[in-house]
């Protein structure tokens, strides 16, 4: 008998990878194209052309998908998906109809804390939060050994729980989401803000003089450098992000917290900060010396973690 096998698709705004994972969470093979523009139909297109190549190579069990936006659970039908034009996009019953397979399709950031538990900073962890920090904020919830979805499969939305009532506007309606003040976008916007201030000379010249690619890295190499005010920018959003997971621990009492998505890149920068801004229960704390601290640490797993954790999320399933 050899190992099970099965295919991860990752379905992001700007592309779709896909490969075979084996239940030890290897990639025999992968590959991605680029998202196509368009309604749901040419991106179902693309998704079954890269299932069926696959699978004249391999004998999988199961398929498993994660996909930006608000997918329910189980059925896996993508309602709406940010950057992407498709609605109510029924994929996890087009590809059970198409290749006979048990078939799972999940939030991206659901499918990556199953892969970071499984592989990854949450093995062994029962209770943990990932937050998957790039243009905004995605969260996954393990919580008692499992991925919590909610009642329709829309929970763990942390990037719009609000944080400042009187903050920037937030494309989902309201004002001050966590996205908008802790994400690669919020150190953007700060970046600008302090170029066109006169404060930024040293981020400026990161971006080579030119004021219109003054942006996180161009923050991320003066704050390596050494420049205090591409430091304080680091600071105020991680900051705002230590803010949030504060809230999150306040709710949830995680063991652990978990940071993914692009910016975790810059490592202790942006979450030495966030480490500060714990509410005292959930840092080391003399006065409260009882709790334990919760850490925050970088995620494990790189960009192959939405494919691996589909697959293995695809496995998990079928066999359930
Ligand atoms: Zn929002």
């Amino acid at each position: 008998v050899g190992a099970m096998l099965a295919i991860g698709v990752d379905v992001g705004g700007t592309k779709i990878a896909a490969g075979v994972v084996d239940s030890d969470g290897n990639i025999l093979e992968s590959g991605s194209v680029a998202t196509p523009r368009g309604d749901g139909e040419a991106t179902a297109q693309a998704i079954f052309a890269a299932v069926d190549g696959l699978r004249a190579k391999y004998e999988v069990s199961a398929i498993g998908v994660g996909a930006a936006g608000h997918v329910t659970w189980p059925d896996g039908c993508i309602r709406y998906a940010p950057n992407i034009a498709y609605r109510d996009f029924a994929l996890g019953r087009m590809l059970r109809e198409r290749t006979g397979l048990p078939c799972a399709v999940d939030n991206d950031a659901a499918v990556a804390a199953l892969a970071e538990h499984r592989l990854g900073a949450g093995r062994g962890v029962n209770d943990f939060v990932l937050v998957t920090v790039g243009t905004g904020i995605g969260g996954g919830l393990v919580l008692g050994g499992r991925v919590y979805r909610g009642a329709r499969g829309f929970a763990a939305e942390v990037g719009h729980m609000v944080v400042a009532g009187d903050g920037p506007e937030c494309a989902c309606g309201r004002r001050g989401c966590w996205e908008q003040l802790a994400s690669g976008t919020s150190l953007d916007r700060l970046a600008r803000e302090a170029v066109a201030a006169g404060r930024g000379a040293a981020i400026l010249d990161a971006a080579g003089g030119d004021p219109t690619r003054v942006a996180g890295l161009a923050v991320f190499e003066a704050a390596s450098a050494g420049d205090p005010v591409a430091v304080s920018l680091f600071a105020e959003v991680g900051g705002w992000l230590g803010l949030g997971l504060g809230n999150l621990a306040n709710i949830l009492e995680p063991a652990l917290l978990i940071v993914g998505g692009g910016l975790v890149k810059t490592g202790d920068l942006l979450l030495e900060p966030a480490r500060q801004a714990l509410p005292p229960f959930a840092k080391a704390n003399a006065e409260f010396g009882y709790f334990k601290p919760i850490p925050i640490v970088p995620a494990e797993l790189g960009q192959e973690a939405g494919l691996v954790g589909a697959a293995l999320l695809g496995l998990a399933e079928g066999m359930a």
